[in-house]
């Protein structure tokens, strides 16, 4: 009895392992035919001062995919991350925030902020990312001091002499650096001042405990504050949802914010237009 039992749950875990390796196929070939048909899209978030002023913007992608609406990343990025997928993707992301860049330089609402894309650690690593970024900018004409590319520490998880390389080397075409998601993951301090780093986005998971009376996170927050002061890069707070949380912040001396308090990531034309309503 007991044994039947036990192969009765060996099969449903097969059957299990057998449909997620199915959907996992069907999702790499969908993900490798949207990038031909050019189904993905970037929505940009606002970056900005605690009274609304817009300083910058945050490139997210969506998939359009017919039939299924808007995907959002985290549903196909760590799959494209698994199959190598991520590299086309990524170059694609690069390629289109400096179009975007580009676009932006013609009005004055939107000339001098700065874009940020998110870089996979994969995409990081390629022999030419450099190449890759330096390229994008000159067939853009964008300005090299407007785009920022975010990464995570994820990435500062091995062979660091070769990660401080490439960042120099990408600092060194004008780009700037930010770490994104901060606290979360492999963060020596030792290793901070080794490198070129412009920014740090303290991570929403701070944010979002800060108002908590038992809460720890008001420690992290400011110390990550000082941290930034002392190695001389700027910190951005993100997931701001709340007015309470963006008081608080500037209470503690923040002045750079992301988050839905002020808009959630908007298509292109919205994001425009949102820019053009809050000009000082
Ligand atoms: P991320 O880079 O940390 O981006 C911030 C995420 O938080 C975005 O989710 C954004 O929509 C969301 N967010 C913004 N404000 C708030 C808020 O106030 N509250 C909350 N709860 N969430 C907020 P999204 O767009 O779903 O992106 C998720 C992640 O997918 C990103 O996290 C990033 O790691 C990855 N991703 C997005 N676009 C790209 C891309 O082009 N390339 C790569 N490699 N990864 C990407
Ligand atoms: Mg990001
Ligand atoms: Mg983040
Ligand atoms: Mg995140």
């Amino acid at each position: 009895q007991a044994k039947r039992d036990d192969h009765a749950h060996i099969a449903f875990y097969d059957a299990r392992a057998e449909q997620i390796a199915r959907e996992y196929i069907e999702l790499h070939t969908a993900l490798r035919q949207a990038l031909d048909e050019q189904e993905f899209q970037l929505h940009y978030q606002p970056q900005t001062l605690a009274d609304g002023q817009v300083v910058g913007a945050e490139a997210l992608i969506r998939w359009q995919r017919p039939g299924h609406g808007l995907i959002s990343p985290l549903s196909f990025i760590p799959a494209a991350e698994r199959s190598g997928l991520i590299l086309p993707l990524g170059e694609w992301v690069l390629q289109e925030a400096c179009r975007t860049l580009q676009r932006w330089h013609k009005s004055p609402a939107t000339a001098s902020l700065t874009l940020s894309i998110n870089v996979s650690t994969r995409q990081f690593h390629q022999d030419d990312f450099i190449h890759q970024v330096a390229q994008a900018l000159q067939l853009s004409q964008a300005n090299p001091r407007q785009l920022k590319l975010e990464l995570t520490e994820s990435l500062l998880a091995e062979d660091l002499d070769k990660v401080v390389d490439t960042m120099k080397a990408l600092a060194n075409l004008g780009v700037q650096i930010s770490l994104d998601d901060f606290g979360t993951g492999y963060s020596s301090l030792q290793y901070l001042q080794r490198l070129p780093l412009h920014q740090i986005k303290v991570d929403q998971s701070f944010i979002r405990e800060l108002l908590n009376k038992n809460s720890k996170d008001t420690a992290i927050v400011r110390t990550l504050l000082s941290l930034g002061e002392a190695f001389g890069f700027a910190v951005l707070a993100e997931g701001v949802e709340t007015r309470e949380q963006l008081n608080y912040l500037c209470q503690l001396g923040y002045t750079e914010f992301q988050g839905y308090y002020f808009s959630p990531p908007l298509p292109l034309t919205q994001f425009e237009t949102y820019c053009q309503r809050h000009i000082d």
